[in-house]
Order: structure tokens, then C-alpha cells, then sequence
């Protein structure tokens, strides 16, 4: 037995065996690199594993696994790392982290990407956009293609080509006894119903294969910022504006102050601002029609929908989400943005004291929802919008303020409340997760849970209890 600075108990000859044969590193707490390794992206989450298990392949992840049921410890999957609630790391656990696992093969001709769980958004951007191609994802390009997907997949593209899962081909699997399992339409069918949208409950996904379609690489996007105190407005002509709008155009509305950037001129620099933001994955004259009548709009402070590349605009919210900065969100999907929830909206934005809050509201319907309710585990396909009400602090100082103000925020939102997308959730209870599946879908995972993962060996997660 060893007993290290963080005062975990491990089987010192059980780890040397596993360090015996593992192509990658296996991190322990006396070494130089833990303290990197074993923090997440959100800042306020402060978690000491007793092992992080770096693997470089499906080998690896077999024998992270065996070890970890072996030694009885908790076990916490890492991709990108970006789960709000750090669901990818634990105390006294073992964290087998994918993030090294980066292949990524492009198959131009069939048109199919194959991606392991450690490659990150931009990364599979870069691959794929070498050939007008992509994989419909999510707006921050450092954010894990495992996590997100897995919990459905939502971004720029979903109203044309749908949830990232509504891509999906097949996956590879790893299941909580080391088996090696494969999930498709055809083969264990289950299996991958459940995987769109209930992913890390059932195993370790150590491959992704998706069918990839055509954008860019120029296409037409970019905000456009009205004053904050214009917001009641802003939002109803929005309202009006998106019900004819076509599938080819997502937006997301963000509330903020603007930021330093480069491409904003310094005068607006910190100014509270409502944006619509667009993506229009089509011909850019065409886009340029669609978006004419927002861009008319009373007075823009500023306009910056241009043709760009996808990549791009892809990478735009990258600043305003580094890692390490305190983070605390509270989400729910809404029918409609009604009179009574825009109100709502409007007058809690200017409430909020950081600069550093971005919430976004992001426009659904389209793709997304000509996909049957059934046919994924993921809900919220009838959805029309999605709200995230994000605090954000750079350290501790000011944290609880703004973590105050979206809790109450978000209570005041609970009459328009109609679901919650999973990835958004924090650590909220098992109501909330029952909330996020519905009820139906929610007892249809828990059979599933039952076959694939019956000790519940998979629970650092928005979890389904097998019984
Ligand atoms: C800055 C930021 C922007 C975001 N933007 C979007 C967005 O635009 N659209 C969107 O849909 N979501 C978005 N999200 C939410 C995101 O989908 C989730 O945080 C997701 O969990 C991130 O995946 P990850 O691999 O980085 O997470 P990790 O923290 O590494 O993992 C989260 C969880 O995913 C599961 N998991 C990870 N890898 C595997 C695997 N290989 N096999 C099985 N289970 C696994 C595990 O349960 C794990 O606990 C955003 C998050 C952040 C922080």
C-alpha cells in the first residue's frame, strides 16, 4: 500500500503491473505534471484523483478499466475536459483520460470522418474542412467532440444538418467488464439509440465515425450588437423575424459586455450589449437576402455578419471561454421567447455585474426537429430555444454574486421552462436528469443501463442508476 500527499490508499504493486505494460503516462500525485493533469477547464472545480490513466489507445482504456474494477475505485472519463460541472475528474478516483486518443481520418470520397475521443472541435474542423466537409458541432472550438456528442451536440449547424448525433454512424465501445463493443443502426441498435444523448453512461467511446456534409469554406456570419437596454425590442423583432427564416440559418442571441477584441473598435470595448448572432450555411447572396431585415433593425452599434470562413467564425467565442476561469450555468430549453420570457430576459441582463458573463440563447427547430422524438435518447427536439444562463468569474473573487444572479435568473425563467439539454446541466440531482430525458425515455435508459452497466461502474456522470 502507498499512501500519497493526497492521502489515497493505492495497491503500489496493482499500479506498478498496470504501469508495466500502459503505452501512455499514468499520473500520480507526487509527480510534477499532476497538478496540470488532474485540473479541468472550469476554475471552481478543485478535484484530487488518486490516478489519472493518460491512454494512447483502446489497450490502454481496456486495461484502465480492468484496473479501476479491480481496485474498486470511482472512475471519471476525460475528453476535452469541459464538462461544467467537471464531471471529468473525481477525488480518490482514477480519471481515464482520452484526451491523447487525437486520430482522425477523413474519407473525402464516402464522405465518413472517423474521430477518437480526445480530439477537440477545432481539431476535427481543421480535417474536415480541407475538403468543404464538417461534422455539425458545437461554438467553442476547444470543447471535447467525446462529451459533446455523446450528450447530443448542438452549434452553428444544427438547423441545416442537426444535432452532432443526428450524424453519427457508429461507435466503438469499451463496456464496464473490458468488452469491446460496436453501436450502430445495425449492430446493437439499443445500444446506440441510447448512446445519442445518454453516451457516458453505458461505456467508453473510443471511436466516433460520422457522416460529413458540405459547408464553406466561406460562409456568410458574424454578430450584430444593439444596446443592451434595447433588448425588449431587439427580441421581439427577432421573434418575428426568425419564424420564416430557412433551415440554412442558425443564430444565437447572446447578452454581454462587448470584448476587448481586435475586430471591435475600442470605443465599444466593454459596452452592454444584445447580439444576434448568424450562421447561414448556404450560398452567401442567399444568406444576405435572409439576414437583410435583422441588419435593418433600428440602429446596430455594430455589424460584423460578413462572409468568413466557417473555421472562423467557428473559433469566434474562443477568448470568452478560457480554461481556468470560474464558471456556473443554469440551462433550460423554452418553448418560445414570449412576451413574459423576453421581459424576463432583458431585465436580468442588466442585472448581471461580471464582465465575463456571456449568456447565449440558441435558436432550434429546423433539422433538429424533423428527426423523430424516438429515434435518440436525446429530448428537446420540439424545443425552440435554449437558453444557458452563464456566470463567470477569472478567479473566486465576485463568484457567488453572479452564481446568485443566474440561480435566480433561471428561477424567474421556470414557468417558460420546458426541458434542459443534458451537456448544459450541472450537478443538479437525479429530478433534473429525469427532466433533461423525459420521463419515458428516461425509464427506457435505465433497462439499458441494466444490460450494458448493472454495478453502475460508470457514474461520474449525469447518471442513470441501473436500478
Ligand atoms: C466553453 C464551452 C462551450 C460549449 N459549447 C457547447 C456547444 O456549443 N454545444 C454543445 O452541445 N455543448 C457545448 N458545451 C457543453 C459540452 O457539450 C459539454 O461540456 C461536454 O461534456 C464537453 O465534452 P468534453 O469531452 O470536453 O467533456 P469532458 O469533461 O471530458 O467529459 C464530460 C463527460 O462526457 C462523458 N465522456 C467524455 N468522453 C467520453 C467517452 N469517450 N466515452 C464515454 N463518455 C465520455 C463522460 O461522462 C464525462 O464525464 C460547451 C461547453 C463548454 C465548456
Amino acid at each position: 500500500m502507498e499512501v500519497t500527499s493526497s492521502g489515497i490508499k493505492l495497491d503500489e504493486a496493482a499500479v506498478r503491473d498496470l504501469e508495466a505494460t500502459f503505452r501512455g503516462p499514468i499520473v500520480r500525485p507526487d509527480d510534477a505534471t499532476y497538478e496540470e493533469h488532474r485540473r479541468v477547464w472550469n476554475g471552481s472545480i478543485d478535484r484530487h484523483p488518486a490516478l489519472i490513466a493518460r491512454c494512447t489507445g483502446v489497450a490502454d482504456v481496456i486495461a484502465a478499466v480492468t484496473f479501476a474494477r479491480r481496485a474498486g475505485l470511482p472512475v471519471a472519463l476525460r475528453g476535452g475536459g469541459h464538462s461544467f460541472p467537471g464531471l471529468s475528474t473525481c477525488d480518490g478516483g482514477i480519471v481515464i483520460d482520452l484526451s491523447m486518443m487525437k486520430g482522425i481520418r477523413v474519407d473525402p470520397q464516402a464522405r465518413t470522418a472517423r474521430a477518437q475521443p480526445g480530439v477537440l472541435l477545432g481539431e476535427l474542423d481543421r480535417e474536415t474542412q480541407a475538403f468543404g466537409l464538417v461534422v455539425p458541432a458545437g461554438i467553442v472550438t476547444t470543447t471535447g467532440l467525446a462529451g459533446l456528442t455523446l450528450g447530443g451536440g448542438i452549434g452553428w449547424l444544427m438547423r441545416k444538418y442537426g444535432l452532432t448525433i443526428d450524424q453519427l454512424l457508429s461507435v466503438d465501445l469499451i463496456t464496464a467488464d473490458g468488452t469491446f463493443v460496436k453501436a450502430s443502426e445495425r449492430e446493437n441498435p439499443e445500444l446506440f439509440w441510447g448512446v445519442r444523448g445518454a453516451g457516458g453512461n453505458f461505456g467508453i467511446v473510443t471511436e466516433f465515425e460520422f457522416r460529413l456534409n458540405s459547408v464553406g469554406p466561406i460562409v456568410l456570419a458574424g454578430p450584430i450588437f444593439w444596446p443592451m437596454e434595447e433588448s425588449p425590442n431587439v427580441l421581439r423583432f427577432y421573434r418575428e423575424w426568425i419564424k420564416d427564416v430557412p433551415d440554412e440559418l442558425t443564430t444565437i442571441v447572446v447578452h454581454r459586455y462587448t470584448p476587448p477584441l481586435p475586430v471591435i473598435p475600442p470605443e465599444l470595448h466593454g459596452v452592454p450589449i444584445v447580439t444576434v448572432i448568424c450562421c447561414y450555411a448556404g450560398p452567401v447572396e442567399e444568406g444576405e437576402k435572409v439576414v437583410r431585415p435583422m441588419k435593418e433593425f433600428g440602429t446596430p452599434l455594430l455589424d460584423l455578419c460578413v462572409p468568413k470562413p466557417f473555421v472562423g467564425h467557428q473559433a469566434m467565442f474562443d477568448p470568452s471561454f478560457p480554461r481556468g476561469w470560474w464558471y456556473y450555468f443554469r440551462a433550460a430549453d423554452l418553448a418560445e421567447l414570449t412576451d413574459g420570457a423576453i421581459d424576463i430576459i432583458a431585465s436580468n441582463a442588466l442585472k448581471m455585474k461580471s464582465r465575463l458573463n456571456a449568456f447565449p440563447i440558441f435558436q432550434l427547430g429546423g433539422a433538429i426537429s424533423q428527426v423523430g422524438q424516438d429515434e435518440t435518447a436525446f429530448n428537446g427536439r420540439a424545443a425552440g430555444h435554449t437558453i444557458n444562463i452563464n456566470a463567470t468569474t477569472a478567479t473566486s473573487e465576485g463568484f457567488d454574486q453572479e452564481r446568485e444572479w443566474s440561480r435566480n435568473f433561471w428561477s424567474e425563467l421556470e414557468p417558460h421552462h420546458t426541458s434542459v439539454y443534458v451537456n448544459f446541466l450541472m450537478d443538479e440531482g437525479e429530478d433534473r436528469i429525469r427532466q433533461a430525458y423525459g420521463g419515458a425515455r428516461y425509464d427506457r435508459l435505465k433497462q439499458l443501463k441494466q444490460t450494458y452497466d448493472p454495478d453502475n461502474f460508470f457514474r461520474i456522470n449525469q447518471n442513470i442508476p441501473p436500478n
